[in-house]
């Protein structure tokens, strides 16, 4: 089908998220690797939007989409030896369940348990089956008493699962109840939506968004085809409501491990207005170790952008310690000394210069 011919319901994301394909047998795969996909799907579930998979080129065993949402035999088979299913010692640092409270001015809130499309790579992928998000509305009293009371916490964001999921009067009160807090400067909700399923970004979203701002939305591409028009629209329409969009991608072993890759999805970001923001190194997540990068390889690529494209397209490359020991910036200093009165720096032409002041 091409778009024309799709018609609304195509764009339609209540129609999409009912049409999911949710079960290895309705893969168009062979039946040999359906069958062997099963048992990983009873462990880690199956959920591809139509939108998502309409991405994936199914006669190229290597393509970059599949890869983010068709089940692998690695993610049962393959295991590094430092791989934990709660690589960021999420749930020692949540005070409630569902709220992990990491660094003193930001909380992060599990805002829901639902994704479009289920990302192989997930570092939450432990709670796909066992969800550690905010349910009830019990749990959310609590929630927002605690930040209530926790004065330092200047930014709320609002993870998951997709924000973005949640039903819309219950976003939008929970929108007001984080606003109706004084020292809750800025809530930034982190949602995979305008890649997955960029037709809910609809304008009533939009409006219960705008009426939230300040606001910013985080979202999530990992490759250059991602970047569709029905994902440029969904960007466009935030932006345009008054919605800076910024952008992390993880760095993954066959779907984006590539300077080439990376820097075409940086640009192409940077052209629709989504500011790339962080590129992470693969959390050490168990059922995610085959999409690991050698550090230094993604130290390379970073520095291989440097100068050769603008600022605005490079987003920081970082690792989140294991163990909830808090993110560190993966990069390799300009600065290669530096005394009282004067430094060196190496250039992005690897020239060292000296700066005295
Ligand atoms: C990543 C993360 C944040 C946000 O950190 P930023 O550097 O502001 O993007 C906040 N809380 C937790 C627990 C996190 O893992
Ligand atoms: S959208 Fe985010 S939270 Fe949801 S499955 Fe993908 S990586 Fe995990």
């Amino acid at each position: 089908m091409n778009p024309g011919e799709r018609g609304e319901r195509w764009r339609d994301w209540r129609w999409q998220l009912v049409n999911r394909i949710s079960r290895v047998e309705h893969l168009p795969l062979h039946y040999e690797e359906r069958e062997a996909l099963i048992p990983v799907a009873a462990r880690y579930p199956v959920s591809i939007t139509p939108y998502y998979a309409s991405l994936i080129r199914w006669d190229d065993p290597a393509d970059p989409i599949a890869r983010q949402c068709v089940p692998s035999q690695d993610e049962v088979a393959f295991r590094l030896p430092d791989s934990t299913p709660d690589p960021l010692a999420e749930q020692r640092y949540s005070p409630l369940p569902g709220l992990v409270h990491r660094y003193p001015d930001r909380v992060l809130l599990l805002a829901s348990a639902v994704c479009p499309v289920l990302c192989r790579h997930c570092n939450r992928k432990r709670t796909w089956r066992r969800p550690e998000a905010l349910l009830g509305s019990k749990e959310w009293r609590r929630a927002l008493d605690y930040i209530r009371r926790e004065r330092g916490v200047r930014e709320v964001i609002l993870s998951g699962g997709d924000p973005l999921m949640l039903p819309l009067s219950r976003l939008s009160r929970i929108l007001e109840a984080l606003r109706a807090i004084p020292h809750v400067e800025v809530v930034r909700i982190g949602t995979r939506v305008p890649v997955t399923l960029p037709m809910r970004v609809t304008p009533e979203l939009c409006s219960v968004l705008e009426g939230a701002r300040p606001l910013w939305i985080n979202t999530h591409f990992n490759h250059p085809r991602e970047v569709t028009r029905e994902a440029e629209e969904a960007c466009d329409s935030l932006v345009t409501r008054g919605i800076p969009v910024s952008n992390h991608t993880v760095l993954l072993k066959g779907v984006n491990d590539d300077q080439e890759v990376l820097l075409t999805l940086f640009r192409r970001l940077q052209a629709i207005s989504v500011r790339p923001y962080y590129l992470f190194q693969c959390d050490s997540a168990l059922g995610t170790d085959h999409f690991r990068v050698p550090l230094p390889e993604g130290i390379s690529m970073m520095e291989g952008m440097w100068g050769r494209t603008g600022g605005l397209t490079l987003p920081r490359f970082v690792v989140d310690l294991p163990g909830g020991k808090g993110k560190v910036s993966a990069e390799r200093a300009h600065c290669l000394s530096l005394s009282g009165e004067e430094a060196l720096f190496m250039n992005f032409e690897g020239e060292t210069v000296r700066y005295r002041w």
